[in-house]
């Protein structure tokens, strides 16, 4: 073994004592990002805790990146490898609950941490910090970097900082998600467009003068008739979902104007730019059908994850080091608690507390994230660890209970281990960066880059 080896290992000790040592400070954070529960690109308080906390502990602290007030990026050290670790800390709307085991809304109708970013922000937050005080005391250099992504409920966070540079020069970057399982990831995501249809008609009173309106609402409905007609020759795997966001106001008033918003989701993003295309030419259909004019405006626009198989496994290496989360009697009797609201929750026991295998092959998540914007560019490590009973839907009130409690604590410290041991090894391991790289290239391929968002389109703004 040589010395650089022996090095790095004592260094992923000192890191996992820094963060066993932590507990309380951990537990402080989640539990204030728990309860601020701020909305997507309004999460003003919990940036700025999280920012405030690396800012005290070394690291240079650049607060509104891309343009969007809450994001922002923290970074010590000097020269290369440039190792990154994503944050996130948005909540969900309507689901606002306390840290019990029944539904007990804190706010009616309020947010809550119903996808578990509260310990998410956390967990990476510390894990650079962790890295940071380990690296110092080793003499390990390069530079540690932690992102801080704003509103990923809405997939614009890194989708906009990685158009506007934020991610460039990064040699890796590493994230992690909340999840009731624990292990290294090795996943693809759908591919996404957010678009929103607004057609414009004629106001006209609905009985004495239809003939002298055009309604945009019957545009709508002939626009989402003409996409449901769509779905029967679209691949298996594409996802349309809509709601319709303006309909009208009341009857007796011909509706001038209407609106809806579209997600159209693909395992990759070619095949959601061919359907965008054509839901955009039903739209047109619909507006020519009725007499009206339809516009749109895209929100956000991701691609699907590009996997890393050597990641996967450094990260896999590492949590097997950390050990899997130790919940106390008292978590297991909550969960318990929490799975009898889950009627459809699968068996098993309570909380899962061992360590999954990487998959032979990349998963397909069914969902989407902003994460695979950044994957397209350079190599992605992920990992997911314990945060909430065995069988929890995901953006549900049960994770915000469970979040808030030491369920959600344990498995993020497990996280920050894992991510912290990790970063550690790409500083020192140039041999593992340049696999890491030789895989990213071979799973990427040469299909470029392109985003549906004008390019003159700027950052959304909290509205
Ligand atoms: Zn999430």
């Amino acid at each position: 073994m040589s010395s650089a080896v022996l090095d790095v290992e004592s260094a992923k000790s000192s890191a996992i004592a820094y963060l066993d040592a932590a507990g309380d400070s951990f537990r402080e954070t989640n539990r204030a990002i728990w309860s601020f529960a701020e909305p997507s690109l309004k999460e003003t308080r919990s940036s700025a805790l999280l920012a405030d906390l690396l800012e005290s502990h070394g690291f240079t602290v650049e607060r509104g990146v891309a343009g969007m007030p809450t994001a922002f990026v923290a970074t010590w050290g000097s020269g290369d490898p440039l190792i990154g670790i994503m944050a996130e800390y948005d909540a969900l709307p309507s689901l606002s609950q306390a840290a019990t085991p029944e539904r007990q809304p804190l706010v009616p109708g309020g947010y809550g941490h119903g996808c578990g970013h509260s310990v998410f922000g956390t967990a990476s937050v510390f894990a650079a910090i962790a890295a940071k005080d380990a690296a110092e005391r080793s003499g390990i250099t390069g530079r540690i970097r932690c992102y801080g992504c704003p509103a990923e409920e809405l997939l614009v966070g890194k989708v906009f900082m990685q158009r506007a540079g934020v991610f460039d020069g990064a040699d890796i970057v590493l994230g992690w998600h909340p999840s009731d399982k624990t292990g290294a990831d090795f996943i693809t995501s759908k591919a996404m467009v957010s678009v929103r249809f607004t057609f414009h008609g004629v106001a006209s009173h609905a009985s004495a003068v239809p003939h002298r309106g055009r309604s945009a609402l019957d545009a709508v409905e002939l626009m989402n008739v003409g996409v449901n007609y769509m779905r029967e020759h679209v691949k298996q795997d594409a996802r349309i979902h809509y709601v319709i966001t303006d309909g009208g106001v009341q009857p007796n008033v011909v509706p001038p104007c209407a609106s809806v918003w579209y997600y159209v989701r693909a395992d990759v993003h070619r095949d959601v730019v061919e359907y965008f295309n054509w839901v955009t030419r039903i739209a047109q259909g619909a507006a020519m059908m009725t007499q009206t004019s339809v516009e749109w405006s895209i929100d956000t626009d991701c691609h699907e994850q590009i996997p890393n198989r050597v990641l996967a496994d450094a990260i896999d290496r590492n949590l097997r080091l950390v050990g899997p989360p130790r919940f106390t009697d008292e978590d297991r009797a909550f969960a318990a608690r929490i799975r009898e609201s889950l009627p459809d929750a699968p068996d098993g026991p309570p909380l899962i507390e061992e360590i999954e295998q990487v998959t032979a092959e990349p998963k397909l998540i069914k969902g989407s994230t902003d994460i695979g914007d950044v994957s397209w560019h350079l190599p992605v490590g992920h990992l997911r660890a314990a945060t909430q009973a065995n069988g929890c839907p995901g953006h549900s009130w049960q994770i915000v209970a469970c979040t808030g409690t030491n369920i959600g604590e344990q498995g993020g410290i497990v996280a920050a281990k894992a991510l912290a041991c990790t970063a550690l090894d790409l500083l020192t391991d140039s041999q593992l960066r340049a696999r890491a790289w030789e895989d990213f290239r071979q799973r990427r391929g040469t299909e470029p880059y392109s985003l549906l968002i004008p390019p003159d389109q700027g950052s959304p703004l909290p509205s």
